[in-house]
């Protein structure tokens, strides 16, 4: 089991000259789908699982997540491998069941300009958990950064996950000039997504290579035990397999440029 600081800040989890890895599945689907890739990331040594308990989707005919039935799911990830646990809060009412569990709340997308939540997340100042805020996939990086200053820029980790643009041949277009020129002109941290602007599992690795080339601070990888069969987003999935693959892969990008990929101050 990891040893954890006592309290996850942004500053244990996003430190300079270290790249965080976040994985897990899309969604959080039954309590033994979490597990396998709870263990599946403790082998790797990745500290920290993602895993959405609400998923907003296009259709209301599509999966919607297990919503607070997979708390429990998650606590006892949390007790039995030590893994620190990052899930999207979609509603503000949602915020303080969830809260008991979760270290690192996110926005997704969708949600960047959902102000109230924004507002609620903010809280009355005396949480300091990193919040991930998503980029929403057609907002410009003014409004990226306005929402942040709505939760409190410096509680926040800013998440490039792809923007709609003329490329039609992927899902979204992976905008890392825009994520550049917020971690270079603001100092914010930034990690990278490339499941979703993949929207393909085939292309996910050279993203992710591409994401740490950049320099940005992270990524957060979908990571699922059976893709072809996960309740969502099954395209851009890659198995705890391939995922140990492109953690090398990472890991040989990261060595290059001369830096190391170790969390100390985690364990
Ligand atoms: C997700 O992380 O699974 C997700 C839905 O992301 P986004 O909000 O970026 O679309
Ligand atoms: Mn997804």
């Amino acid at each position: 089991m990891f040893k954890l600081a006592e309290r996850i800040t942004r500053e244990n989890l996003i430190k300079n000259g270290e790249f965080l890895v976040i994985g897990g599945p899309c969604a959080v689907e039954t309590e033994e789908q979490v597990r396998k890739v709870a263990s599946a990331l403790y082998d790797l040594g990745i500290k920290v699982m993602r895993g959405q308990l609400w998923k907003p989707r296009s259709s209301p005919d599509s999966f919607q997540g297990v919503g607070l039935t997979g708390l429990p799911w998650l606590q006892r990830i949390k007790e039995d491998f030590g893994m620190i646990i990052a899930t999207e809060i979609v509603d503000k009412d949602q915020i303080e069941p969830t809260m008991e569990v979760v270290d690192v709340p996110w926005v997704g997308s969708r949600n960047m300009q959902n102000f109230e939540l924004l507002k609620a997340l903010r809280g009355n100042g005396t949480d300091q958990r990193p919040v991930i805020l998503k980029r929403g996939a057609s907002c410009t990086i003014d409004e990226w950064l306005q929402s942040a200053d709505y939760i409190g820029r410096d509680r926040v980790i800013l998440c490039e996950r792809g923007i709609r643009s003329a490329t039609d041949s992927t899902r979204y277009t992976l905008d890392l000039n825009g994520a550049l020129v917020v971690k270079h002109d603001k100092r914010m941290p930034v990690i990278g997504d490339p499941s979703h602007p993949a929207g393909r599992a085939d292309l996910v690795p050279a993203l992710s290579r591409s994401i740490v080339a950049a320099g940005l601070d992270g990524l957060v990888i979908e990571v699922h035990p059976d893709p072809a069969n996960a309740l969502s987003d099954a395209k851009q999935q890659i198995t705890p397999a391939t995922f140990r693959e492109v953690l090398g892969q990472i890991k040989a990008v990261y060595r290059a440029m001369d830096l190391s990929i170790n969390r100390a101050d985690l364990s």
